[in-house]
């Protein structure tokens, strides 16, 4: 069976425990390759080699890493297909969106912060009285960087190259849950010459490798994105070390559907925003409140289109819906489902478990769900699912649809659909959430923002920010005479 191997110091390495853990395919529901099971002496490996590493590489000219992280995306790019098959194996997720969406993206991210740190400037202030301060931005040291398993390639590069790119050595790890593009890019960074200890990565678990990372004195920096509870974890364990922290958590977020949208375009977006990658997007919009104007006409499009989407095996063209990444995610959506049935919601599509077995897909499949009539404030609406499971329910004015968005501990992302411009500003300013699509969704340009507000997150940031994040200021400040 195929063995995932860590990537330390140049090398593809075992593992020093020599353990390895089961990785699944889930539309298959079978094992097929396995990941090392790491542990704090992976991660002292991988912590000298990246200080070793370190001296040279920040002091490495800013076009000498540009060229480096250019051409890893240029082989990212070249190799899409590989990728997107290994990411849709692991994943779940439809080979087209792996495709489309992921491959191209992680690609882009190594592309866009090879040139943004061309460009990188640091500020300079001339005070009259005869004095001039500069700020010093240097690569802080060696910096991890924890990935989830929902985009996995897409997520981990939108760590790595910023950081490596603002020169600082990286010990990253990937979910145990998604490991293979990671390991796939481990060869890609040896082909475009990334010198050795540069980027490290060390597979395995979180409770033993991220943990080990986490509470490691010598890693000052920390870029997380996961889940809420996993990132009040590493806060309680970083800041009492005053680690700089970025964190990217997990999302309940609205779609806001106002009589006066455009119709169509709104509905095929919809369908999209809720249910791409089986809803397992830490963006998908799974509380949509429409306007009651248009309430039963959305009601019934939108559950007709929804129980048209094609569940099936990851591979094929026309499937929409892949498997879910995990039995265990599986169970979990599903007793959300009953929850929400105990809670007095309608099912109005979906609602269950599929079984696609006589294709020979003994995996974690779930019909796309569509419920209805459960007050905002129950559990179904104020906890995330992350799973092809959304709730619609009606509104009748601004006021009262800001009250049913802004209800939960997160503040993720928002989607509005309206063609009053006014109104889209209003709601943009009063909505509770770091993100703001109006008539659009998932539209990324890397140099805004990226993140939530309230429980979703904290360190929000974009394009050169995240350089900006990566890098130590110091402020020199030279008097001189007049
Ligand atoms: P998770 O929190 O379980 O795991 C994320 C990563 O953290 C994994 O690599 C895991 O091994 C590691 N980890 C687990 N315990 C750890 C610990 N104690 N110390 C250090 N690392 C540890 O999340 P997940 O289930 O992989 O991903 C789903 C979650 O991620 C959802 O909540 C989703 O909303 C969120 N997410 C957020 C964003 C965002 O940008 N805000 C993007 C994608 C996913």
């Amino acid at each position: 069976m195929k063995k995932i191997l860590n990537y330390i110091n140049g090398e593809l390495i075992e593992p020093k425990s020599n353990s390895y853990i089961d990785n699944f395919e889930p539309a298959k529901g079978e094992v097929y390759s396995l990941i090392p099971d790491s542990d704090e002496n992976d991660v002292e490996l991988a912590l000298q080699a990246a200080e070793e590493a370190f001296p040279t590489w920040s002091k490495t000219p800013k076009e000498e890493r540009s060229a480096i992280l250019k051409k890893i995306a240029d082989l990212i790019e070249e190799n899409l297909d590989t990728l997107a098959e290994a990411e849709s194996r692991d994943n779940g997720k439809p080979l087209a969106l792996a495709k489309k969406v992921d491959i191209p993206r992680a690609s882009h991210n190594f592309s866009f912060y090879s040139s943004a740190i061309i460009h990188f400037e640091s500020e300079s202030h001339d005070m009259e009285i005869g004095a001039i301060n500069y700020t010093l931005r240097q690569p802080i040291g060696v910096a991890a960087c924890i990935s989830p398993w929902n985009l996995p390639l897409y997520l981990f590069s939108w760590k790595i190259a910023p950081a490596i790119a603002a020169g600082n050595c990286v010990i990253a790890k990937p979910s145990e849950i998604t490991p293979m593009t990671a390991f796939l890019l481990s060869d890609i960074c040896i082909k475009a010459g990334l010198p050795k200890g540069v980027l490290n990565i060390v597979h395995g678990y979180g409770h033993k490798v991220g943990a080990a990372l986490t509470a490691h004195p010598k890693i000052p920096v920390i870029s997380f994105t996961g889940g809420t509870q996993t990132g009040e974890s590493i806060a309680k364990v970083a800041a009492p070390m005053f680690k700089k922290l970025s964190l990217e958590l997990g999302g309940k977020n609205p779609t806001i559907i106002f009589d006066d949208c455009d119709y169509d375009k709104m509905l095929n977006t919809t369908i999209r925003s809720a249910f791409a990658n089986q809803g397992q997007i830490c963006l998908c919009g799974s509380r949509i409140y429409v306007q009651k104007g248009i309430y039963d006409k959305f009601k019934k499009d939108f559950v007709e289109k929804v129980s048209q989407l094609k569940v099936g095996n990851p591979n094929d063209k026309s499937t929409d819906q892949g498997a879910l990444v995990s039995k265990a995610h599986m169970e979990k959506v599903l007793s959300y489902i009953q929850l929400a049935k105990d809670e007095g919601g309608k099912i109005l599509c979906g609602g269950e478990q599929i079984d696609l077995s006589a294709k020979g897909l003994n995996g974690w499949f779930i019909a796309p769900t569509v419920i209805e009539g459960l007050d905002h404030l129950c559990r179904t609406n104020q906890e995330e699912i992350f799973g092809p499971v959304v709730t619609i329910t009606p509104f009748e004015t601004e006021e009262e649809v800001l009250t049913y968005a802004n209800s939960t501990k997160y503040g993720l992302a928002s989607s509005l659909w309206t063609e009053n411009l006014s109104r889209s500003q209003r709601m943009a300013q009063k909505i509770h959430a770091g993100i703001v699509w109006v008539n659009c969704w998932l539209l990324r340009d890397l140099r805004t923002p990226f993140g939530g507000v309230k429980q979703s997150g904290v360190g929000r940031e974009g394009g050169f920010e995240v350089l900006r994040f990566f890098t130590e200021p110091k402020n020199v400040c030279i008097r001189f005479e007049n």
